[in-house]
Protein backbone atom coordinates (compact mmCIF):
# COMPACT_ATOMS: atom_id res chain seq x y z
CA UNK A 1 0.00 0.00 0.00
CA UNK A 2 0.97 3.23 -0.80
CA UNK A 3 2.34 5.59 2.22
CA UNK A 4 2.46 9.14 2.55
CA UNK A 5 3.46 10.84 -0.39
CA UNK A 6 7.04 11.20 -0.44
CA UNK A 7 7.72 14.65 -2.24
CA UNK A 8 11.03 14.97 -4.35
CA UNK A 9 12.86 17.22 -2.30
CA UNK A 10 11.43 18.93 1.08
CA UNK A 11 12.84 21.37 4.20
CA UNK A 12 14.08 19.98 7.70
CA UNK A 13 12.84 22.12 10.42
CA UNK A 14 13.55 21.24 13.35
CA UNK A 15 12.76 22.55 16.84
CA UNK A 16 15.78 24.64 17.81
CA UNK A 17 15.07 26.18 14.08
CA UNK A 18 12.19 27.37 15.35
CA UNK A 19 13.77 28.57 18.42
CA UNK A 20 16.13 30.32 16.86
CA UNK A 21 13.06 32.14 14.62
CA UNK A 22 10.98 32.75 17.65
CA UNK A 23 14.35 34.69 19.64
CA UNK A 24 15.21 36.69 16.67
CA UNK A 25 11.81 38.03 16.38
CA UNK A 26 11.67 38.79 20.31
CA UNK A 27 14.82 40.94 19.34
CA UNK A 28 15.34 44.69 18.08
CA UNK A 29 15.79 44.23 14.80
CA UNK A 30 13.40 42.17 12.51
CA UNK A 31 15.50 43.28 9.45
CA UNK A 32 18.60 44.40 8.74
CA UNK A 33 20.42 43.54 12.14
CA UNK A 34 23.53 41.29 13.92
CA UNK A 35 22.21 38.34 12.62
CA UNK A 36 22.49 39.12 8.71
CA UNK A 37 26.29 39.95 9.47
CA UNK A 38 26.83 36.41 11.62
CA UNK A 39 25.00 34.12 9.10
CA UNK A 40 27.27 35.85 6.41
CA UNK A 41 30.31 35.53 8.30
CA UNK A 42 29.43 31.72 8.97
CA UNK A 43 28.01 31.12 5.10
CA UNK A 44 31.71 32.80 4.05
CA UNK A 45 33.55 30.64 6.22
CA UNK A 46 31.85 27.46 5.70
CA UNK A 47 32.31 27.39 1.62
CA UNK A 48 35.97 29.23 2.13
CA UNK A 49 35.19 32.56 -0.16
CA UNK A 50 36.52 35.88 1.82
CA UNK A 51 32.76 37.22 1.33
CA UNK A 52 29.31 36.42 1.31
CA UNK A 53 26.22 38.80 0.66
CA UNK A 54 22.72 37.77 2.29
CA UNK A 55 19.84 38.46 -0.14
CA UNK A 56 16.14 37.93 -0.49
CA UNK A 57 16.12 34.80 -2.73
CA UNK A 58 18.82 32.86 -5.18
CA UNK A 59 16.85 34.89 -8.10
CA UNK A 60 18.28 37.99 -6.60
CA UNK A 61 21.38 37.03 -5.63
CA UNK A 62 21.91 36.51 -9.71
CA UNK A 63 20.31 40.16 -10.55
CA UNK A 64 22.85 41.68 -8.04
CA UNK A 65 25.57 39.51 -9.58
CA UNK A 66 24.53 40.85 -12.99
CA UNK A 67 24.25 44.40 -11.62
CA UNK A 68 27.66 44.44 -9.84
CA UNK A 69 29.52 43.15 -12.99
CA UNK A 70 27.76 46.06 -14.59
CA UNK A 71 26.31 43.69 -17.47
CA UNK A 72 25.07 46.22 -20.30
CA UNK A 73 22.40 46.14 -22.45
CA UNK A 74 22.91 44.05 -25.62
CA UNK A 75 25.83 42.42 -23.91
CA UNK A 76 25.94 38.52 -23.56
CA UNK A 77 25.29 36.09 -20.98
CA UNK A 78 26.17 32.55 -21.73
CA UNK A 79 23.75 29.95 -20.01
CA UNK A 80 23.08 26.35 -20.12
CA UNK A 81 19.41 25.56 -21.11
CA UNK A 82 19.26 23.17 -18.66
CA UNK A 83 18.51 24.81 -15.40
CA UNK A 84 15.87 26.85 -13.56
CA UNK A 85 14.42 29.77 -15.54
CA UNK A 86 16.28 32.42 -13.14
CA UNK A 87 19.54 31.94 -14.48
CA UNK A 88 19.01 33.12 -17.60
CA UNK A 89 16.44 35.91 -16.83
CA UNK A 90 18.74 37.55 -14.75
CA UNK A 91 20.91 38.52 -17.82
CA UNK A 92 17.60 40.10 -19.35
CA UNK A 93 16.85 42.08 -16.03
CA UNK A 94 19.80 44.08 -16.89
CA UNK A 95 19.00 43.77 -20.55
CA UNK A 96 21.75 41.36 -22.34
CA UNK A 97 21.38 39.16 -24.27
CA UNK A 98 20.81 35.24 -23.68
CA UNK A 99 22.96 32.43 -25.80
CA UNK A 100 22.15 29.35 -24.35
CA UNK A 101 24.83 26.45 -24.20
CA UNK A 102 23.99 23.05 -24.77
CA UNK A 103 24.14 20.30 -21.90
CA UNK A 104 25.90 16.77 -21.75
CA UNK A 105 23.15 14.45 -22.14
CA UNK A 106 24.59 12.17 -19.32
CA UNK A 107 25.00 14.65 -16.50
CA UNK A 108 22.86 17.90 -17.28
CA UNK A 109 26.15 19.81 -16.87
CA UNK A 110 27.18 22.71 -19.28
CA UNK A 111 30.81 21.20 -21.10
CA UNK A 112 33.81 23.07 -22.23
CA UNK A 113 32.60 21.91 -25.74
CA UNK A 114 29.34 23.29 -25.05
CA UNK A 115 30.71 26.30 -24.16
CA UNK A 116 32.99 26.55 -27.20
CA UNK A 117 30.35 25.91 -29.15
CA UNK A 118 27.86 28.55 -27.73
CA UNK A 119 31.13 31.19 -27.44
CA UNK A 120 31.01 30.11 -31.29
CA UNK A 121 27.22 31.77 -31.52
CA UNK A 122 27.98 35.29 -29.66
CA UNK A 123 29.16 36.56 -32.84
CA UNK A 124 30.76 40.18 -32.13
CA UNK A 125 28.27 41.11 -29.18
CA UNK A 126 30.15 41.63 -26.31
CA UNK A 127 30.29 38.63 -24.04
CA UNK A 128 30.16 39.42 -20.25
CA UNK A 129 29.41 36.20 -17.99
CA UNK A 130 29.39 32.48 -18.83
CA UNK A 131 27.20 31.31 -15.71
CA UNK A 132 27.37 27.51 -15.45
CA UNK A 133 24.97 25.85 -13.23
CA UNK A 134 26.10 22.79 -10.58
CA UNK A 135 23.00 20.65 -11.85
CA UNK A 136 21.59 18.51 -8.96
CA UNK A 137 25.02 19.36 -6.71
CA UNK A 138 27.40 17.25 -9.38
CA UNK A 139 29.82 20.49 -10.60
CA UNK A 140 30.45 21.68 -13.75
CA UNK A 141 34.48 21.74 -14.89
CA UNK A 142 35.08 25.04 -13.69
CA UNK A 143 39.17 25.62 -14.56
CA UNK A 144 38.55 24.65 -18.37
CA UNK A 145 35.09 27.11 -18.29
CA UNK A 146 37.11 29.65 -16.79
CA UNK A 147 39.71 29.35 -18.86
CA UNK A 148 37.77 29.60 -22.57
CA UNK A 149 35.14 32.36 -20.82
CA UNK A 150 38.61 34.21 -19.92
CA UNK A 151 39.78 33.79 -23.51
CA UNK A 152 36.35 35.42 -24.55
CA UNK A 153 37.19 38.41 -21.97
CA UNK A 154 34.05 37.13 -19.99
CA UNK A 155 34.02 35.64 -16.23
CA UNK A 156 31.93 32.71 -14.78
CA UNK A 157 29.14 33.30 -12.34
CA UNK A 158 28.54 30.38 -10.73
CA UNK A 159 24.77 28.97 -10.01
CA UNK A 160 24.94 26.96 -7.14
CA UNK A 161 22.15 26.38 -5.41
CA UNK A 162 22.11 23.02 -6.17
CA UNK A 163 25.49 22.49 -4.76
CA UNK A 164 26.26 23.55 -1.12
CA UNK A 165 28.29 21.58 0.73
CA UNK A 166 30.13 19.97 -2.59
CA UNK A 167 33.37 20.14 -3.54
CA UNK A 168 35.33 19.17 -6.68
CA UNK A 169 39.12 18.30 -7.15
CA UNK A 170 41.18 19.42 -9.89
CA UNK A 171 44.84 17.98 -9.35
CA UNK A 172 45.66 17.57 -5.84
CA UNK A 173 43.19 19.71 -3.45
CA UNK A 174 39.90 19.77 -2.85
CA UNK A 175 37.90 22.81 -3.70
CA UNK A 176 34.52 23.85 -2.29
CA UNK A 177 32.12 25.16 -3.94
CA UNK A 178 31.50 28.66 -3.17
CA UNK A 179 34.56 29.26 -2.63
CA UNK A 180 35.03 31.19 -6.21
CA UNK A 181 38.31 30.40 -7.00
CA UNK A 182 37.47 30.14 -10.55
CA UNK A 183 34.17 32.42 -10.88
CA UNK A 184 34.20 36.10 -10.11
CA UNK A 185 31.04 35.03 -7.66
CA UNK A 186 28.97 32.09 -6.83
CA UNK A 187 25.22 32.40 -6.39
CA UNK A 188 22.95 30.36 -3.63
CA UNK A 189 19.30 30.08 -2.64
CA UNK A 190 17.22 28.48 0.78
CA UNK A 191 14.25 27.88 -0.83
CA UNK A 192 12.62 25.34 1.17
CA UNK A 193 13.91 22.18 -1.55
CA UNK A 194 17.62 23.11 -1.24
CA UNK A 195 20.02 22.05 1.12
CA UNK A 196 19.35 24.45 3.55
CA UNK A 197 16.40 26.53 3.68
CA UNK A 198 15.00 30.06 4.80
CA UNK A 199 11.57 30.03 3.26
CA UNK A 200 12.83 32.46 0.65
CA UNK A 201 17.03 33.72 0.93
CA UNK A 202 19.70 33.74 -1.02
CA UNK A 203 23.31 34.24 -1.19
CA UNK A 204 26.27 35.49 -3.59
CA UNK A 205 29.95 34.70 -2.39
CA UNK A 206 33.13 36.70 -3.95
CA UNK A 207 36.79 36.96 -3.40
CA UNK A 208 36.92 40.07 -4.92
CA UNK A 209 36.01 43.21 -2.77
CA UNK A 210 34.62 45.58 -4.97
CA UNK A 211 32.36 43.23 -5.93
CA UNK A 212 31.16 42.28 -2.62
CA UNK A 213 31.23 45.93 -1.80
CA UNK A 214 29.08 47.09 -4.89
CA UNK A 215 26.72 43.86 -3.71
CA UNK A 216 25.99 45.06 -0.24
CA UNK A 217 24.82 48.96 -1.62
CA UNK A 218 22.98 47.22 -4.73
CA UNK A 219 20.89 44.95 -2.57
CA UNK A 220 19.66 47.81 -0.06
CA UNK A 221 18.40 50.78 -2.83
CA UNK A 222 22.53 51.85 -3.94
CA UNK A 223 22.74 53.79 -0.72
CA UNK A 224 26.11 54.59 1.11
CA UNK A 225 27.01 56.22 3.74
CA UNK A 226 29.94 58.85 3.29
CA UNK A 227 32.41 58.24 5.48
CA UNK A 228 32.75 61.16 8.34
CA UNK A 229 29.57 62.65 7.12
CA UNK A 230 26.20 63.65 9.41
CA UNK A 231 24.47 60.57 10.76
CA UNK A 232 21.45 61.20 8.59
CA UNK A 233 23.08 61.55 5.50
CA UNK A 234 23.37 58.76 2.91
CA UNK A 235 23.97 59.34 -0.81
CA UNK A 236 22.79 57.23 -3.80
CA UNK A 237 25.59 57.20 -6.41
CA UNK A 238 22.96 54.81 -8.89
CA UNK A 239 19.45 53.33 -8.13
CA UNK A 240 19.65 49.61 -6.54
CA UNK A 241 16.98 47.33 -5.22
CA UNK A 242 15.51 46.48 -1.67
CA UNK A 243 17.05 42.53 -2.16
CA UNK A 244 17.51 42.41 1.74
CA UNK A 245 17.37 39.30 3.96
CA UNK A 246 15.69 40.31 6.95
CA UNK A 247 17.30 39.63 10.55
CA UNK A 248 14.25 36.69 11.22
CA UNK A 249 15.01 34.94 8.17
CA UNK A 250 19.10 34.68 8.62
CA UNK A 251 18.69 33.23 12.21
CA UNK A 252 17.39 30.46 10.51
CA UNK A 253 19.99 30.57 7.93
CA UNK A 254 22.52 30.72 10.94
CA UNK A 255 20.67 27.15 12.50
CA UNK A 256 20.10 25.43 9.48
CA UNK A 257 23.94 26.13 7.99
CA UNK A 258 24.75 24.43 11.36
CA UNK A 259 22.91 21.45 10.70
CA UNK A 260 24.68 21.37 6.99
CA UNK A 261 27.45 18.79 7.88
CA UNK A 262 24.53 16.38 9.29
CA UNK A 263 22.12 17.24 6.21
CA UNK A 264 24.83 16.76 3.83
CA UNK A 265 25.97 13.27 5.14
CA UNK A 266 22.57 12.47 5.39
CA UNK A 267 22.17 12.87 1.34
CA UNK A 268 25.44 11.28 0.49
CA UNK A 269 24.35 8.06 2.09
CA UNK A 270 20.69 8.11 0.36
CA UNK A 271 22.32 9.18 -3.04
CA UNK A 272 24.61 5.72 -1.66
CA UNK A 273 21.89 3.60 -1.49
CA UNK A 274 19.92 4.87 -4.81
CA UNK A 275 23.08 4.10 -6.68
CA UNK A 276 23.00 0.79 -5.61
CA UNK A 277 19.56 0.08 -5.65
CA UNK A 278 19.20 1.47 -9.03
CA UNK A 279 21.83 -1.00 -10.93
CA UNK A 280 19.56 -3.73 -11.59
CA UNK A 281 17.49 -1.37 -13.54
CA UNK A 282 19.94 -0.82 -15.73
CA UNK A 283 19.93 -0.10 -18.84
CA UNK A 284 16.35 1.47 -18.59
CA UNK A 285 17.09 3.48 -15.94
CA UNK A 286 20.79 5.22 -14.55
CA UNK A 287 21.43 7.32 -12.04
CA UNK A 288 22.71 10.60 -14.00
CA UNK A 289 26.36 10.31 -14.32
CA UNK A 290 29.05 11.74 -11.92
CA UNK A 291 32.02 14.00 -13.51
CA UNK A 292 35.32 12.23 -12.33
CA UNK A 293 36.43 15.37 -10.78
CA UNK A 294 33.21 15.75 -8.39
CA UNK A 295 32.30 15.03 -5.10
CA UNK A 296 28.92 16.11 -4.66
CA UNK A 297 26.20 16.68 -1.82
CA UNK A 298 23.21 15.79 -4.78
CA UNK A 299 20.63 18.26 -4.19
CA UNK A 300 18.08 16.49 -6.88
CA UNK A 301 18.30 12.71 -7.37
CA UNK A 302 18.34 12.18 -11.06
CA UNK A 303 17.14 9.11 -12.94
CA UNK A 304 17.73 9.21 -17.11
CA UNK A 305 15.30 6.71 -18.07
CA UNK A 306 14.43 5.19 -21.42
CA UNK A 307 10.20 5.37 -21.45
CA UNK A 308 10.32 4.11 -24.75
CA UNK A 309 11.83 0.81 -23.92
CA UNK A 310 10.12 0.69 -20.74
CA UNK A 311 6.57 0.58 -22.72
CA UNK A 312 4.71 3.72 -20.82
CA UNK A 313 5.11 7.58 -21.09
CA UNK A 314 6.20 9.44 -18.77
CA UNK A 315 3.16 11.26 -17.40
CA UNK A 316 2.09 7.46 -16.88
CA UNK A 317 4.89 6.62 -15.08
CA UNK A 318 5.05 10.13 -12.80
CA UNK A 319 0.78 9.36 -12.40
CA UNK A 320 1.89 5.62 -11.72
CA UNK A 321 4.32 6.72 -8.80
CA UNK A 322 2.24 9.10 -7.15
CA UNK A 323 -0.67 6.48 -6.89
CA UNK A 324 2.12 4.20 -5.39
CA UNK A 325 3.37 7.46 -2.55
CA UNK A 326 5.93 8.33 -5.05
CA UNK A 327 6.31 11.68 -5.74
CA UNK A 328 8.63 12.96 -8.68
CA UNK A 329 9.95 16.24 -10.74
CA UNK A 330 11.19 17.20 -13.86
CA UNK A 331 14.62 19.66 -13.89
CA UNK A 332 14.00 21.44 -16.59
CA UNK A 333 12.64 21.91 -19.07
CA UNK A 334 15.27 23.56 -21.87
CA UNK A 335 14.85 27.15 -20.97
CA UNK A 336 15.83 27.80 -24.63
CA UNK A 337 12.16 26.51 -25.74
CA UNK A 338 10.24 28.76 -23.11
CA UNK A 339 7.75 30.83 -25.31
CA UNK A 340 9.73 33.83 -24.34
CA UNK A 341 13.38 33.05 -25.57
CA UNK A 342 11.67 31.17 -28.27
CA UNK A 343 10.13 33.99 -29.79
CA UNK A 344 12.88 36.20 -28.75
CA UNK A 345 15.45 33.61 -30.49
CA UNK A 346 13.83 31.58 -32.26
CA UNK A 347 13.67 27.76 -32.47
CA UNK A 348 17.15 26.40 -31.63
CA UNK A 349 18.60 22.98 -31.79
CA UNK A 350 20.96 21.82 -28.52
CA UNK A 351 20.75 17.86 -28.88
CA UNK A 352 22.06 17.35 -25.51
CA UNK A 353 19.30 19.39 -23.48
CA UNK A 354 16.56 17.73 -25.55
CA UNK A 355 17.46 14.31 -24.36
CA UNK A 356 18.50 15.40 -20.83
CA UNK A 357 14.75 16.43 -20.76
CA UNK A 358 13.13 13.66 -22.76
CA UNK A 359 14.80 11.33 -20.10
CA UNK A 360 15.15 12.60 -16.85
CA UNK A 361 13.24 12.22 -13.74
CA UNK A 362 14.09 13.76 -9.74
CA UNK A 363 13.38 10.93 -6.79
CA UNK A 364 12.69 12.09 -3.84
CA UNK A 365 15.83 13.06 -1.75
CA UNK A 366 16.25 14.93 1.44
CA UNK A 367 17.44 14.47 4.80
CA UNK A 368 14.62 13.46 6.42
CA UNK A 369 14.32 10.31 4.20
CA UNK A 370 14.54 6.90 5.98
CA UNK A 371 16.82 4.64 4.25
CA UNK A 372 13.28 2.10 3.86
CA UNK A 373 12.00 5.17 1.71
CA UNK A 374 14.68 4.89 -0.99
CA UNK A 375 13.73 1.03 -1.02
CA UNK A 376 9.93 2.25 -1.41
CA UNK A 377 11.12 4.68 -4.43
CA UNK A 378 13.15 1.52 -5.77
CA UNK A 379 9.96 -0.69 -5.39
CA UNK A 380 7.33 1.45 -6.73
CA UNK A 381 9.75 2.10 -10.12
CA UNK A 382 11.09 -0.84 -10.64
CA UNK A 383 6.72 -2.25 -10.52
CA UNK A 384 5.50 0.78 -12.74
CA UNK A 385 8.18 0.23 -15.02
CA UNK A 386 7.76 -3.71 -15.06
CA UNK A 387 11.16 -4.30 -14.11
C1 LIG B 1 16.36 27.61 -6.86
C2 LIG B 1 17.19 28.08 -8.00
C3 LIG B 1 17.27 29.41 -8.39
C4 LIG B 1 16.38 30.50 -7.82
O1 LIG B 1 16.37 30.56 -6.45
P1 LIG B 1 15.11 31.26 -5.72
O2 LIG B 1 15.60 31.36 -4.30
O3 LIG B 1 13.96 30.33 -5.86
O4 LIG B 1 14.88 32.57 -6.34
C5 LIG B 1 18.13 29.76 -9.40
N1 LIG B 1 18.87 28.85 -10.04
C6 LIG B 1 18.82 27.54 -9.71
C7 LIG B 1 19.68 26.57 -10.44
C8 LIG B 1 17.97 27.11 -8.70
O5 LIG B 1 17.90 25.80 -8.40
Amino acid sequence: MAGPLLPYGRQTIEDDDIAAVAQALRGDFLTTGPLVDAFEAAFASQVGARHAVACSNGTAALHLAMLALEVQPGEVCIVPSITFLATANCARYVGAEVVFADVDPSTGLMTPDTLAEAIGRVGDRRLRAVLPVHLRGDTAELPALAALAAEAGAVLVEDAPHALGSSMSFGDTAERVGDTRHSAMATFSFHPVKTIATGEGGMVTTNDDRLAQRLRTLRSHGMVKPQGADPWIYEMPAPGFNYRLPDILCALGLSQLAKLDRFAARRRALAARYAEALKPLAPIVRPAARPDWSDPVLHLMVALIDFAAAGKTRRQVVDELRARGVGSQVHYIPVHTQPYYRDRYGPMDLPGAEEWYRTCLSLPLYPGMADEDVDRVILALSGVLGL
